[in-house]
């Protein structure tokens, strides 16, 4: 048999037409995540709304691509590892806003000021660093102490291999991240600038810890 006669076989260019076609679907699901958090999010004021909504859209988006599309990557994350929390983290606005409203119904007085201090200590040490620091959230065990409301941009994060990560904090290297995590993520933040964007607002991403610190102030 000639190549020609293999590649013409009309089995095989039904094929190729039902992958362009499975392909095309495939891609069109991120855009349709994205759009509907945008309708969700469209007339709602509250951050803590907001991004309670975001967190429901992305937490079942990854339920159904691991379970439907369980090729995607398999990632080497697990509790307790956080040399990505050396990675400077930028996020939206209403990330921000969250997080701050969080911790001031959270902490007492005497807390908060505490936190505010340590987060200074952190922007200061950060504008004369050549190095990665270690966020200020990460407690002592290492684990992340505002878990349930850290940014899309720590949740978006994957590793393949931890120690990429451990070297990364030294040589300031990037992992590669897993796709699909990655762009569901993506989704989320894409729509909350969108919303910004629409309510005439600053849109721009900001540092994570400079600017909340600036919101505690
Ligand atoms: S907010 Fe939490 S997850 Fe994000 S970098 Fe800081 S400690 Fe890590």
């Amino acid at each position: 048999m000639s190549s020609s006669e293999v590649f013409s076989e009309q089995a095989v260019i039904e094929t190729a037409e039902q992958i362009r076609n499975a392909t095309k679907r495939y891609e069109q699901l991120f855009v349709d995540l994205q759009s509907q958090i945008s309708l969700d999010i469209k007339d709602l004021d509250s951050p803590v709304q907001i991004m309670s909504v975001c967190r429901k859209w992305t937490d079942d988006a990854l339920i159904f691509f691991s379970n439907n599309f369980p090729l995607h990557r398999k990632t080497d994350c697990e509790k307790g590892c956080s040399h990505c929390c050396f990675l400077p983290v930028t996020c939206p606005p209403q990330v921000i806003a969250d997080i701050a409203i969080y911790l001031k119904n959270t902490l007492s007085h005497q807390e908060l000021t505490q936190l505010q201090q340590l987060l200074q200590k952190y922007v200061l040490k950060q504008e004369s660093s050549q190095h990665r620091l270690k966020c200020p959230f990460l407690n002592q065990h290492d684990l992340c102490s505002i878990y349930e409301y850290r940014p899309l941009a720590c949740r978006s994060f994957t590793s393949p291999d931890q120690q990429l990560c451990l070297a990364s904090v030294r040589d300031g290297n990037t992992v590669t991240q897993d796709p699909v995590q990655h762009r569901i993520f993506m989704a989320a933040t894409s729509a909350l600038v969108n919303l910004c964007k629409q309510n005439g607002l600053p849109y721009q991403q900001v540092k994570f810890i400079p600017s909340l610190a600036n919101v505690l102030e």
